[in-house]
């Protein structure tokens, strides 16, 4: 009933010939156009390039961030029009490396919700625990903290208004992948704390896993009942490995 989500997060890699190969590599695959949602990611000055190879397909595409105003003297950001301007239907906001290295706060995450709604783009707003929060006993904590600045935007209707990402940072880029069990346990959470609000909405809300997801691993990840697919980093850049991980949301 939920719909199953597979995205790639170029992150700070790649010039051209990289987007147009990574691009055709996908939709010469013959994925099901359908089911899994494939959405790329890739940095702002490739988006022209994955547009315009995947325009007449399935295959969709966002930014990795945007800044809050619509438009002005904000040298260096881009805006939610921009990303609409350039086909975007996603968007991600507060993954944890903007969180961590560009001090992104829970209010600055609330106001580019705010902002990527607004202007027509539907977020995928990350959030997870670091290691030592983890350790401390506090990663259910600190999820609470997260989601409840999300939840304003989650939606009044019938279908949310965002998508969520539980990306665990000690799992980011480091090849320790959450296990299956710990990371449904997380996504059923996680889940529950939107129930609060709405059960509806809390029923329809895809909440992807991100974290070291490999071909070998996504499978497994998948076939949990709160896990609606994956946020991949590293393994999006190798055209092979991030098919696999497609084909085992299936
Ligand atoms: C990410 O950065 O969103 C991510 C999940 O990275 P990786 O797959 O490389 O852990």
């Amino acid at each position: 009933m939920r719909q199953i989500m597979v995205a790639a997060n170029w992150k700070m890699n790649g010039l051209s010939a990289d987007a147009v190969h990574l691009t055709r590599a996908i939709l010469d695959a013959g994925l099901d156009p359908t089911h899994p949602e494939v959405v790329i990611f890739p940095p702002y000055t490739l988006l022209h390039v994955v547009a315009q190879e995947a325009k007449a397909s399935a295959l969709r595409w966002g930014g990795q961030n945007l800044f809050w105003e619509p438009s002005g003297a904000f040298t260096g950001e881009i805006s939610g029009a921009m990303l609409r301007d350039l086909g975007c239907r996603y968007v991600l906001v507060g993954h944890s490396e903007r969180r961590q290295i560009f001090a992104e706060t829970d209010a600055d995450v609330a106001r580019k919700l705010s902002a990527a709604q607004a202007a027509g783009l539907i977020p995928i707003v990350c959030v997870g625990e670091s290691e030592g929060e983890r350790l401390a006993g506090e990663t259910e904590a600190v999820l609470q903290r997260q989601i409840t600045h999300i939840l304003p935007y989650v939606g009044t209707g019938a279908q949310p208004n965002l998508v969520i990402a539980y990306e665990p940072i000690w799992a980011i880029g480091t090849g320790q992948t959450a296990s299956p069990e710990q990371a449904q346990e997380v996504h059923a959470f996680i889940r529950g704390l939107v129930a609060g609000q709405s059960e509806a909405l809390a029923k329809r809300l895809m909440i992807l896993y991100g974290g070291s997801v490999k071909g070998n691993n996504a499978a497994s990840l998948f076939a949990k009942a709160d896990i609606d697919g994956g946020l991949i980093g590293g393994a999006s850049l190798q055209a092979g490995e991030f098919l696999q991980i497609c084909r085992a949301a299936e």
